[in-house]
């Protein structure tokens, strides 16, 4: 299960309100993409769904569970940064399994969950190199496989093909559909490369300044577009 109800969120920083009243379903195995402009609040509404931000307002529930004042590792919710965010100096295993072992995950199930992630995504003959040793393309795998160990009901992903180049956005981007494919789990992904929203979604969520322009699959915006800031975003190929 993974089913995720966004209320009427709202999200201030100081006196500048970020996110202005967000209401979103995403049902459970739905692939959902978050696009708009830099500074709209995607990363913010990632970051208040996975209770790195609490919101101002509003409520998140997770399968039907208000999760307001649940903390961030008990939400059932693993997250995939642009920057990888490993750490430098644990090899490749030891970043995989580390939320495990602090959730006292007993030795022989971490290295069964490591060696079944590591297969899903070509890691085996990278487990005992340090992220230093990797290429970009290799540590945002291991981001990736770090995530899928812990087995989560909702896999969010900020931006994680952006640092790579284009040829590695691809394949990355296909190892990610094979994924979701593959485990059926919901996944929350914010990009704003309108290739990788168009092929990957299930249905687009479209931001500007803090509120939904409009919510559909990949052809509903693309043939029906709410308003001219849609259509801009979603049409126009850039
Ligand atoms: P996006 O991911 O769509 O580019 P963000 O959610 O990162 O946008 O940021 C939305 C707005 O919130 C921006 O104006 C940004 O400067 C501001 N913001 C984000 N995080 C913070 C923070 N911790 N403190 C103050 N302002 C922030
Ligand atoms: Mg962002």
């Amino acid at each position: 299960m993974g089913s995720l109800q966004l209320k009427s969120i709202r999200k201030a920083f100081g006196g500048h309100e970020v996110l202005k009243g967000i209401d979103l379903e995403v049902k459970d195995g739905e692939f959902v993409i978050f696009v708009g402009p830099s500074g709209c609040g995607k990363s913010t509404l990632l970051r208040t769904i996975a209770g790195l931000e609490d919101a101002t307002s509003g409520s998140v529930r997770i399968d039907g569970d208000e999760v307001g004042h649940v903390a961030p590792a008990k939400r059932g919710i693993a997250m995939v940064f642009q920057s990888y965010a490993l750490y430098p100096h644990l090899t490749v295993k030891d970043n995989m399994g580390l939320g495990l072992k602090q959730a006292g995950v007993p030795r022989a199930e971490i290295d069964e969950k490591i060696a079944k992630a590591a297969g899903m995504l070509s890691l085996e003959p990278y487990l005992a190199r340090r992220p230093a040793e990797l290429s970009g393309g290799q540590r945002q795998r291991v981001a990736i496989g770090r995530a899928i160990v812990r087995e989560p009901k909702l896999f969010l992903f900020d931006e994680p093909l952006s640092n790579l180049d284009a040829a590695l956005r691809v394949n990355t981007r296909l190892e990610i559909a094979r994924l979701h494919r593959s485990l059926k789990a919901t996944m929350i992904y914010v990009t704003h490369d309108q290739v990788e929203a168009m092929t990957l979604a299930d249905k687009i969520v479209v931001l500007s300044a803090g509120r939904i322009e409009q919510v559909g699959s990949p052809m509903e915006l693309y043939n029906r577009p709410a308003n001219l800031f849609v259509a801009g975003f979603i049409g126009s190929p850039q």
